[in-house]
C-alpha cells in the first residue's frame, strides 16, 4: 500500500489526517492520501494566487511546451494510469486505457490552443461616437480558477479544467473526487516534471462539504468550473457569489432507433453506450426509444448481445464492466429495478447484484414516472421503449429535466432535420449514441444539465476575460 503527499505551492505536503483509497472491486485500501480541511483550501488559493504573477506574464509558447511536455508524460505512464483508474474507479481496463488515451489527447488539443487564444478588432465608426478610433478586445487569463471533478473519470475530467487553465495562464485549485484522487496526484507529478510553475496547480483532497465549499466561497478564486452532480450544482449556483460558474451535470441520455435505422449496427453501439463504465458517464444511454415495428427485432437482439458482456474484476483485459462506485449506489439502483418491475415494467436481462457489482440490466414497459426513466440512473441499467411517430419519439426525449446530448439512427435526412431543430440538448448525435464525445467537441448541456461548454476552445473561453481597448485619435 502506497502513501501519496498532496501537491500545494509547489510543494509535496501532509495534512496531519489521511482518507483511504479503495479497490472498488476488491474492496482492499490502496493507497492513503492527505485529507484537507479549510486551512489547506486557503493555503492552495493563497498558493495558486500567487502563482498567478508568473503564468499570467508566460508566453504562449511556453505555456504550449509545458502542456505539449504533460501530454507527452501522460503517454509514457499510460499503463501506470490506467491501472490506478481500474482499480480507484473501478472502470474496466479498455476503457481506462481509452481514457488516459482521451487525456492525453486533451493535453495535445489545450497545447495546441495556447498558441490561439486571441481577440478581435472592433469597427468603432460604426458609431458615430467611435469615429477616429481604433478599437480591439484580447483574452486575459482570470486568475485562480477553483476546479472540482467527479469519480467517473479521474484523469480527462480533470483534464479538460486543467489544461484550458494552463493554455490560458490561470492557475488551479483541484478537488477531485475523495473516492478517485489518486490519477489527480499522479498528474501534478506529470505537470510538476513538466515544468508548470510552482503553485499554478494544487491538489486538495477530502469531502464536498468540508473541502469543496471553502474553495467556492473563497473570494480569491474568480471562477469555479465543476462537473458532477445536479444537486451540487445547484448548491455552487447558490454559494459561489460573484463568480463565474461553469457547470457539467447529469442527464438521463436518450437515443432514437427509426425504423430505417441500420440495427445490425446501432445495437453493439447502443450495448456500449448502455454499459461502459457500469453506466456511470454522464451521457450513459438510459432511455433507447425504438419504432415499433422494429421494437421486438432490437429488444431479442440487444438481451443477447447484453448477456455476452463478461462482468469481472476490472483489470482483467477482457472484462466489460466492473463494479460501481460504492455498494450504497449499487444497492439504489437495485431499488430502482425493483420499483420500477413492480410498476409494470418487465425485466429483460440482469437485475442481480452482489456487493457493488450489479449485473447489466435491460427494462420493457417502463413509463416515463419511473424512477429508471425520469432520473439519471447512473448505473448499468437501460429502458427501451416502443413509439409510434418520430414527432412522438422527440417529444418523449424532451420530456426530461436535462438536456445534455441526444442520439438518432436515421437515414432520412428531413427525420435529421427534425431532430436537430426540435431536440432541446447540447449535442446532437446523427448515427450514434448519446455517448459520441471527442475532447476538442463543444460539449455541454442545456436544462438541468449544465450551465456553459467544455471542450478545449470552448473551456478556455470560459477562463478567460474579454479585455476592451480603444485609442483615441482624435
Ligand atoms: P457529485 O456531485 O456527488 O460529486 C462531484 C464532486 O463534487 C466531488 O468531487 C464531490 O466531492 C464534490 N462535492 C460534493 N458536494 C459538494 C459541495 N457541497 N460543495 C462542493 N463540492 C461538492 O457527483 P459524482 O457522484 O462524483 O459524479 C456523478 C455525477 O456527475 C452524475 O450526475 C454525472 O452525470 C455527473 N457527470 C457529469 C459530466 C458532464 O460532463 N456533464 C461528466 C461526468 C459526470
Amino acid at each position: 500500500m502506497k502513501h501519496y503527499k498532496t501537491y500545494i505551492g509547489g510543494e509535496w505536503i501532509e495534512t496531519g489526517q489521511t482518507i483511504d483509497v479503495i479497490d472498488k472491486y476488491t474492496g482492499e485500501v490502496i493507497a492513503t492520501v492527505p485529507k484537507a480541511d479549510r486551512k489547506t483550501v486557503d493555503m492552495a488559493v493563497n498558493s495558486a494566487y500567487e502563482a498567478f504573477e508568473t503564468t499570467k506574464k508566460l508566453p504562449a509558447y511556453r505555456r504550449s511546451e509545458i502542456l505539449e511536455k504533460a501530454a507527452n508524460l501522460i503517454k509514457d505512464r499510460a499503463e501506470e494510469i490506467a491501472t490506478t483508474i481500474c482499480r480507484e474507479a473501478g472502470k474496466a481496463w479498455k476503457y481506462s486505457m481509452g481514457e488516459v488515451s482521451r487525456g492525453y489527447e486533451t493535453f495535445k488539443f489545450a497545447a495546441e490552443e495556447a498558441k490561439r487564444i486571441h481577440g478581435e478588432t472592433v469597427p468603432m465608426d460604426a458609431s458615430a461616437g467611435g469615429v477616429g478610433r481604433i478599437g480591439y478586445y484580447i483574452r486575459v487569463p482570470m486568475g485562480v480558477i477553483g476546479a472540482i471533478t467527479p469519480f467517473n473519470f479521474p484523469l480527462n475530467l480533470v483534464a479538460h479544467k486543467v489544461a484550458p487553465a494552463i493554455a490560458s495562464g490561470n492557475t488551479i485549485v483541484l478537488k477531485p473526487a475523495s473516492s478517485t484522487p489518486i490519477t489527480a496526484l499522479i498528474l501534478a507529478e506529470i505537470l510538476e516534471e513538466a515544468g508548470l510553475p510552482k503553485g499554478a496547480f494544487n491538489v486538495v483532497i477530502g469531502p464536498g462539504g468540508e473541502v469543496g465549499e471553502p474553495l467556492i466561497t473563497n473570494d480569491r478564486v474568480r471562477k469555479i468550473t465543476f462537473t458532477g452532480s445536479p444537486k451540487v450544482g445547484d448548491r455552487i449556483t447558490r454559494i459561489a457569489g460573484i463568480k463565474r460558474v461553469t457547470l457539467e451535470l447529469g442527464n438521463n441520455s436518450a437515443t432514437i432507433i427509426e425504423k430505417d435505422a441500420d440495427i445490425d449496427k446501432a445495437i453493439p453501439r447502443c450495448v456500449d453506450s448502455a454499459f461502459a463504465n457500469s453506466g456511470q458517464v454522464c451521457i450513459s444511454l438510459q432511455r433507447i426509444y425504438v419504432h415499433k415495428d422494429i421494437a421486438d427485432e432490437f429488444t431479442k437482439k440487444f438481451a443477447e448481445a447484453t448477456k455476452r458482456l463478461k462482468v469481472g474484476n476490472p483489470v482483467e483485459k477482457d472484462v466489460d464492466l466492473g463494479p460501481m462506485i460504492d455498494e450504497a449506489e449499487a444497492k439504489r439502483a437495485e431499488e430502482w429495478i425493483k420499483e420500477a418491475i413492480s410498476q409494470g415494467a418487465q425485466l429483460i436481462v440482469g437485475g442481480e447484484r452482489e456487493g457493488r457489482v450489479l449485473r447489466p440490466t435491460v427494462l420493457r414497459n417502463t413509463t416515463k414516472e419511473m424512477r429508471v426513466m425520469c432520473m439519471e440512473v447512473f448505473a448499468p441499467i437501460v429502458s427501451i421503449v416502443e413509439y409510434d411517430s418520430f414527432e412522438e419519439a422527440i417529444q418523449h426525449v424532451n420530456d426530461s429535466d436535462y438536456g445534455l446530448q441526444a442520439g438518432i439512427y436515421t437515414n432520412d435526412i428531413r427525420k435529421i432535420q427534425y431532430a436537430i431543430d426540435n431536440l432541446d440538448v447540447g449535442g446532437v448525435m446523427i448515427n450514434d449514441t448519446s455517448i459520441f464525445r471527442v475532447d476538442h467537441m463543444p460539449y455541454g448541456g442545456n436544462k438541468m444539465s449544465g450551465i456553459g461548454r467544455e471542450g478545449v476552445r470552448f473551456a478556455i473561453e470560459e477562463m478567460t476575460n474579454i479585455k476592451m481597448v480603444t485609442i483615441n485619435l482624435n
